[in-house]
């Protein structure tokens, strides 16, 4: 007898007419995460999905650890199988719920009976599992309008099961249920939580990484890839494009002032975040920009660099303080491999003073000398895809 999952929504559950069409896509999801871990029936009432494995040799605390990562839930429940016999249900509520029963000054008993064949009713099953609990910890009270505790039963049709106190779940919305963004992912702390965020609020991102060999090296670009993996976890499936980056930043450092090099790099990056998500059909493009932390990232900076396209630049981490974007970083599990110390292509010819109050009208006289459409068009025929996906 194995124990089953439940997972219950998050904020779609407030979600009006529309609410079937997140719950399909939350389900979706969900199934789609169980499908390396082994066969289980998925099934959904009430707001709350039920995870119930199909062979005795699925693993359910690593079944347990992935849903505690699926974005739409609001909290995870382990729920302890027994016999389907009254006597075996307070006997796994004794033990199961001891730590609870403990510390808990009063409590009640709540029974759902999925097998409708079951000789008893959900009242008769709370009353007597409620009975055997009093006795076994006689200091708790039975307080039926506000107990401290819930202990709840189900009755299924493979066995019966005992809840344990919920986990927090991911929270957020089901990924893919607010569209598609190309997401800008370099190596650094930030951009993996800035990616993280915008899933989190339901988006399927798409990754893209500036690549610029040799400038920049192999290794760096294995970092990237290793980021994208870990973020699969929370985001899904997703395909990194790499895009070669090395002749836009040559030729900018042969034929552009040096006080503007960023910018116009980041422009180009802009370009190509556009032109991938005109291909993919996202709508949005997302950038761990932060205000103020570099020269790149002052309102006037951040005004040139997305004066070359129409999409929204979302910036989750524009009002955060590092810290605050390290704790995320450290519990999505991306921060050690981000402060690996290889280059990122940001940091390849940096100019050494950069202009931090740009007038648009002088860098687009900087870059005027480039040839920016071709050069954004052979980014684009090079770009390599990598899959990504959870190890
Ligand atoms: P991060 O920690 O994400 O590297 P950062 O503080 O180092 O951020 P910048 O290097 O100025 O900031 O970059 C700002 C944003 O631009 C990054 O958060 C990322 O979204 C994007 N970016 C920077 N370099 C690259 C790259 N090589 N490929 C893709 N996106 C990049
Ligand atoms: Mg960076």
């Amino acid at each position: 007898m194995q124990d089953i999952i439940l997972l219950k929504q998050g904020e779609i559950v407030l979600k009006g007419l529309n609410k079937k069409y997140f719950e399909q896509k939350l389900i979706s999801n969900v199934k789609r995460r169980l499908r390396s871990l082994g066969e289980f029936d998925v099934t959904c009432t009430q707001s709350t999905i039920y995870v119930e494995p199909k062979s005795d040799d699925i693993d359910m605390d690593e079944t347990q650890q992935a849903m505690t990562k699926v974005f739409g839930i609001a909290a995870v429940v382990r729920a302890a199988a027994c016999d389907k016999t009254p006597e075996a249900m307070a006997q796994k509520a004794i033990e199961y719920m001891a730590e609870a029963m403990r510390e808990a000054g009063s409590f009640k008993v709540e029974t759902r009976r999925a097998d409708k064949a079951f000789p008893m009713t959900s009242i008769e099953v709370s009353q007597y599992v409620g009975g055997e609990l009093n006795e076994a910890y006689p200091n708790v009270e039975v307080d039926v309008h506000d107990p401290e505790l819930v202990v709840n039963i189900e009755v299924r049709d493979l066995a019966a099961y005992v809840h344990a106190a919920p986990v927090p779940g991911a929270g957020g919305m089901p990924v893919g249920c607010n569209g598609v963004a190309v997401t800008l992912l370099s190596g650094g702390i930030d951009s993996p939580v800035s990616s993280y965020m915008i899933a989190k609020r339901g988006v399927r991102l798409i990754p893209l990484h500036f690549f610029s060999f040799p400038y920049t090296s192999e290794q760096a670009k294995e970092k990237v890839i290793e980021l994208g993996n870990m973020l699969t976890e929370y985001c899904g499936r997703m395909t990194l494009e790499i895009a070669p980056f090395t002749h836009i930043q040559e030729e900018i450092r042969d034929k552009c002032p040096e006080e503007y090099f960023t910018l116009i790099m980041r422009r180009f990056m802009m370009r190509i975040a556009q032109r991938v998500a005109h291909d993919t059909g996202a709508k949005a493009i997302v950038t761990g920009e932060n205000l103020g932390q570099v020269a790149s990232q002052t309102m006037e900076a951040m005004a040139s660099t997305q004066a070359v396209i129409d999409l929204p630049v979302l910036q989750p981490l524009i009002g955060m303080d590092k810290e605050e974007i390290i704790t995320i970083a450290r519990k999505i599990g991306t921060f050690d491999t981000s402060i690996l110390p290889y280059e990122d292509c940001c940091t390849v010819f940096t100019p050494k003073h950069p202009r931090t109050r740009p007038k648009l009208s002088e860098v687009e006289r900087a870059e005027s000398v480039l040839d920016i459409d071709a050069l954004v068009d052979e980014a684009v025929k090079g770009l390599e895809e990598v899959e990504l996906r959870h190890e």
